[in-house]
């Protein structure tokens, strides 16, 4: 028999868009299933990440409809991220998961190729943007730095490759198994490990609605990919505080001979100016020490990372 594919869809008050991309979607599925690449019993499973407007009840309506679309709903916004994650534990018993988001933005057609791939026996398959051209120049601009910003920490990730990706269940399960409240999955599925390949697809612009990543998000998200990768941060610290005392010795050592040759040491400025930027630099230190303490904080705490309320996936099996 066929392996059973669901295609997880994280939404966040997507209601605007979710009667375009469904059936989309649904096509997608469809021939796959026609070309018996998959199971006739695949979902589309889309997962309402606490929204706030009638998308809850689109997808009720959706999946009391059709055999092939169900749905997940958390109890509250727990983030993309988290939203995806409810969705990859909630389909333990497809053999292949596809994520992808809601807005079109991810060509649904690109599924079909990655499903491909996987038949030639890659268990992770990324979608790889080849164009930025829809992002604003500001977007583009802070991607690129924000991918030559973790290679340089040694964050071993694939450039352009968001979250549009298929993996095995045996690599759904791995990821499963790390248990970080952190979420950064960009960063996570390279470290499963298996055989992989890339398919490549052109962005393009959000279907309809607005995007659900403020730059708040996207700053938050970059963030905790950065701290929850990488210690570098507070290795450079450590540096530039070893950096700011060998300035400040040579800086005594020229007072004390200033003082020697006689000349009034007249420098409020300067004063003034050490002060201000030594304290800065002390503040954005602590911050960022800051940052990785509110991380283990917040991973002993041990709280869940989703709390699905209703769950419409596999209502329909015995
Ligand atoms: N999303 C979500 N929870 C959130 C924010 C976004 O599930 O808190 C979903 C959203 O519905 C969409 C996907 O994540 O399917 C990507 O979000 P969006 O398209 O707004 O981001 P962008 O493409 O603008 O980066
Ligand atoms: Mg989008």
């Amino acid at each position: 028999m066929a392996n059973k594919l669901s295609i997880v869809v994280p939404c966040y008050n997507e209601q605007e868009v979710l009667p375009q991309s469904l059936p989309v979607l649904k096509q997608v599925l469809l021939t796959l299933i026609d070309q018996c690449q998959v199971s006739s019993d695949s979902q589309l499973v889309f997962v309402d990440d606490g929204s706030v407007d009638q998308t809850w009840s689109l997808i009720e309506q959706a999946s009391a409809q059709d055999p092939n679309v169900s749905g997940i709903k958390l109890s509250r916004n727990f983030g993309h991220q988290g939203a995806l994650l409810a969705g990859l534990s909630a389909t333990q018993d497809a053999q292949l998961v596809v994520s992808i988001d809601a807005d079109l933005q991810d060509d649904p057609q690109v599924i079909l190729e990655m499903v491909q791939k996987f038949a030639e026996g890659a268990q992770i398959v990324y979608a790889v943007r080849n164009n930025r051209a829809t992002d604003s120049r500001f977007k583009r601009g802070t991607a690129e730095l924000f991918y030559k910003l973790m290679n340089w920490l040694g964050v071993k990730m694939i450039p352009d490759a968001a979250d549009f990706r298929l993996m095995s269940q045996q690599a759904v399960q791995v990821l499963l198994s790390y248990p970080e409240r952190n979420l950064f999955l960009r960063g996570l599925v390279p470290l499963v490990g298996f055989s992989s390949a890339k398919v490549y697809f052109q962005r393009q612009e959000r279907a309809a609605g607005e995007s659900k990543y403020p730059l708040r998000k996207m700053l938050r998200l970059a963030m905790d990919g950065i701290t929850s990768f990488s210690i570098a941060p507070i290795k450079l610290i450590m540096g530039l505080g070893f950096s700011i005392v060998l300035v400040a010795f040579l800086l005594l050592l020229y007072t004390i001979v200033q003082k020697i040759r006689g000349e009034v040491v007249t420098g409020w400025s300067s004063l003034m100016i050490s002060i201000w930027a030594l304290g800065g630099v002390q503040l954005i230190c602590i911050s960022v020490i800051g940052e990785y303490v509110g991380k283990i904080f917040s991973e002993v705490k041990q709280r869940p990372r989703f709390t699905i309320e209703k769950n419409l996936y596999n209502r329909k099996k015995k």
